[in-house]
């Protein structure tokens, strides 16, 4: 592999994966099915938002001219509750209507006072301040009917999921989810549940990968884990490669004898860089196993989970053209020493503490990149850049866990 890029920048590394795309079709699914999907096509609002003029507010609706001047006293001629009751009702000069929230605004009105500013005796009420106009929500205001309020590409969020039934879909268009299978590799390896012999450790990489995996919309296809075994590898390789869109290997992709992902790709595969200049994280691999694209992730449980949110994620994002979810950034204080390092990227991981002089991060965990506590400890991870300098009290970027 003379020509393969070697230990490249995090950019570098991005550039060159994102050349290799991959096939996302489209599917439909109802609302309820639509956590956390991708919308494939612009979606546009079937209806106005508000739909008709409505109150803001539990209180009255009548006349802003009839409200200059507070305390004014006006006739309560009825009560709209909700939509219809409001057809046979025209609120003239002294008159007032009671209204509840979301209720439509009946003709001649133009302002409300809130029930909380009002007295009111059988058929009159008392209004201590003037009427606003701004406690109507105009028809449309929020969305024209017709307009674009979603574009493809929008990561499907809670209040998202929300606004697609507003604007009245019932189903919505959503790219189809990739299949990446993760393949777990070393015979020191046993599953959670099993009875560990001398020198073998749980398995947790494959876990936390299927997390990312999930959270990004897509579906973790787990293999069984793999030991160090040449044919076991190939075997597996083959079989996600027919059944997945994107294979996630762990471990086994640094100079040792036993780095057998590193050591397949190059005499079986197709690498297109190998080790970037991230900390922890430095190994990764990609390339293309039977035209399956492939990230080969190390193997210590930290330096897998940083690769993913550096390189995986992002080249997920672009494969499927899908704006979201990204992890928020954020400024920090230094409130402790950190290393960086000469020539990487390096995330240290940090506990965030919030001030009223905004974020303090401070470096309370051993760093170790076997360490997966300090990642599941920590809110984030400070970004330092190679070769600077950081002192205590400096503010650093952080990609909030
Ligand atoms: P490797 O990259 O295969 O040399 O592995 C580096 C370190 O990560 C070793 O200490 C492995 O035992 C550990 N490791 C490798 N794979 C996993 C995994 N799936 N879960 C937890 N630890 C792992
Ligand atoms: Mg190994």
């Amino acid at each position: 592999m003379a020509e393969t890029p070697y230990f490249v920048k995090v950019e570098e590394a991005l550039k060159i994966s994102f050349h290799t795309k991959t096939q996302s079709g489209l599917e439909i699914v109802e609302l309820d099915d639509a956590f956390q999907r991708i919308l494939a096509k612009d979606l546009n609002s079937l209806v106005n938002d508000p739909p008709f003029d409505n109150s803001a507010m539990d209180g009255f609706a009548m006349r802003y001219e009839d409200t200059i001047n507070p305390p004014k006293t006006l006739e309560i001629i009825g009560t709209i509750q909700a939509a219809g009751q409001e057809d046979s009702i025209f609120v003239g000069p002294g008159q007032a209507v009671r209204i509840m929230t979301g209720a439509p605004i009946p003709k001649g009105a133009d302002s409300i006072l809130q029930v909380e500013l009002t007295s009111t005796d059988q058929s009159s009420v008392t209004l201590q301040k003037e009427g606003m106009k701004h406690f109507i929500r105009k028809k449309g205001e929020n969305l024209v009917n017709g307009e674009v309020a979603l574009k493809a590409g929008t990561y499907l969020t809670p209040s998202r999921i929300g606004l697609c039934a507003t604007m009245g879909h019932k189903t919505i268009p959503v790219v189809k989810r990739l299949r990446v299978a993760i393949i777990s590799t070393g015979d020191e390896l046993k599953q959670p549940g099993d009875k560990l012999e001398r020198g073998e450790i749980y398995e947790s990489n494959s876990f936390g990968l299927a997390g990312l995996v999930k959270w990004l919309g897509h579906q973790p296809v787990r293999m069984h884990s793999v030991g160090d075994s040449l044919d076991d590898l190939r075997d597996t390789l083959n079989l996600a490669a027919e059944d997945c869109d994107l294979i996630l290997t762990s471990g086994g992709v640094s100079m040792g004898d036993w780095d057998l992902v590193r050591k397949i790709m190059e005499d079986e595969g197709d690498v297109h860089f190998w080790r970037v200049k991230l900390r922890p994280g430095s190994p990764p691999l990609f390339g293309l196993w039977k035209d399956t694209p492939i990230f080969g992730l190390p193997g210590n449980p930290v330096s897998s989970h940083v690769v993913f949110r550096v390189l995986v994620g992002p080249w997920i994002r672009n494969a499927t053209s899908a704006n979201g979810p990204v992890e928020a950034r954020a400024f920090a204080k230094l409130a402790s020493k950190v290393k960086p390092t000469r020539d990487s990227l390096t995330l240290r991981r940090v506990s965030i503490e919030v001030t009223k002089d905004g974020l303090v991060a401070h470096q309370k965990i051993h760093q170790g990149s076997g360490n997966l506590a300090s990642i599941a400890f920590s809110e984030g991870m400070v970004i330092l850049q190679p070769g600077r300098e950081y002192s205590i009290g400096d503010m650093v970027e952080v990609m909030i866990l």
